[in-house]
């Protein structure tokens, strides 16, 4: 009876999506040529990088992530911007962001071949070597904005809360501990049981590495001081998609 019931139901649902993309598709379709007409993306050259500020970047990765979210990505023809960037590139942003699998960063603020560095290392901390490609993608190569970006279920901060200890991982889980003894509470469990305790890492990851590439990289600090870039901290969910800026 149960299953006859669920046949049905499904039976039900079908046929309304049937009836509701014949009736609206052609005229959806039409919508979509709309909302996607002139909207081919640009590939970043010299003097696109150059022309702009650190606000605008910024604004180039909340509205890639929200046609992202709208599922309305720009046209983008990856081939010819891997030939109009062989000879250079002018990326607008650096990322240092985790290597989890579910936030590939070109994929969720919508960028193409050319727009964006990423550093990626699991708990998106900064060492030496990452503060060093910051500097080169900053200093060097002309990025306008450094985003340090954090996600919901960080498998990594959750380890960091537990003391994992496993092979090379215990070093660099090390470098997240610094947000777990900074959050203070939680008394009750400071374990990865806790959700809302391993999000208050999270957060405090983001914040304190923030804090650490202008404590650390005179370069960087100085170039965020005169305007020349921009440096801010953020979280991903991994439940919707969405990115938050902090
Ligand atoms: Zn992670």
């Amino acid at each position: 009876m149960q299953e006859f019931s669920n046949d049905r139901r499904l039976f039900f649902k079908q046929s309304v999506r049937a009836l509701i993309t014949t009736a609206a598709g052609s005229s959806l379709a039409f919508a979509a040529m709309r909302a996607h007409a002139g909207q081919s993306a640009v590939t970043q050259t010299r003097k696109t990088q150059a022309a702009m500020t650190p606000q605008q970047a910024l604004q180039m990765l909340k509205d890639g992530n929200r046609r992202f979210l709208e599922g309305n990505p720009l046209q983008r023809d990856l081939m010819q911007q891997i030939k109009a960037t062989a000879a250079g590139q002018f990326p607008f942003a650096v990322l240092v962001s985790c290597i989890d699998s579910r936030e590939s960063s070109h994929l969720i603020f919508d960028q193409g071949i050319g727009d964006i560095f990423n550093a990626r290392v699991a708990g998106n901390f900064v060492n030496d070597d990452i503060l060093g490609s910051l500097e080169f993608a900053c200093a060097a190569t002309g990025a306008k904005l450094i985003v340090v970006m954090g996600h919901t279920e960080c498998g990594a901060v959750k380890g960091a809360c537990d003391d994992v200890v496993l092979g090379n991982l215990t070093q660099t889980l090390a470098n997240i501990k610094p947000a777990v003894a900074a959050v203070s509470g939680y008394e009750a469990d400071r374990s990865s049981k806790n959700a809302k305790f391993v999000q208050a890492v999270a957060d405090k990851n983001v914040a304190l590495t923030v804090a650490r590439i202008r404590e650390r990289s005179p370069i960087l600090r100085d170039m965020a001081e005169k305007g020349q870039i921009g440096l801010t901290g953020a979280m991903y969910n991994v439940h919707d998609g969405r990115v938050t800026f902090m």
